[in-house]
Order: C-alpha cells, then structure tokens, then sequence
C-alpha cells in the first residue's frame, strides 16, 4: 500500500462532510461534530472559525 497518487482512487469513504456553519468539509457525521469550527460539539459556541479560540 502506498499513500501516493495510485492508492488515492480508493478513498471512497466519507469521514467529514461540509459543515453546515463554516463551510469546510470539516463535518463528521457519525460523531457529529465539525473538526474545524467545533459545530455540535459544545452547545454555548457562539461563533465560528474566528471567535472560538479566545486569548483572553
Ligand atoms: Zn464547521
């Protein structure tokens, strides 16, 4: 098995789809919860990619 160009026609399986709230195909559906922005992960996130990760 090799990770390279011949191996990529056998990527049939969806992990993440497109989130419904940023935009990336970011969204697992099985755990639902967007890896990117955090869409379903936590109820009180308000914003999305910009806003989730606060400094202060
Ligand atoms: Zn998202």
């Amino acid at each position: 098995m090799s990770k390279g160009t011949p191996s990529f026609g056998k990527r049939q399986t969806k992990t993440h789809i497109r989130c419904r709230r940023c935009g990336h195909v970011a969204f697992h559906p099985n755990k639902k919860h967007c890896v990117h922005c955090g869409f379903g992960r936590s109820r009180k996130l308000k914003h999305g990619p910009t806003g989730t990760r606060l400094t202060r």
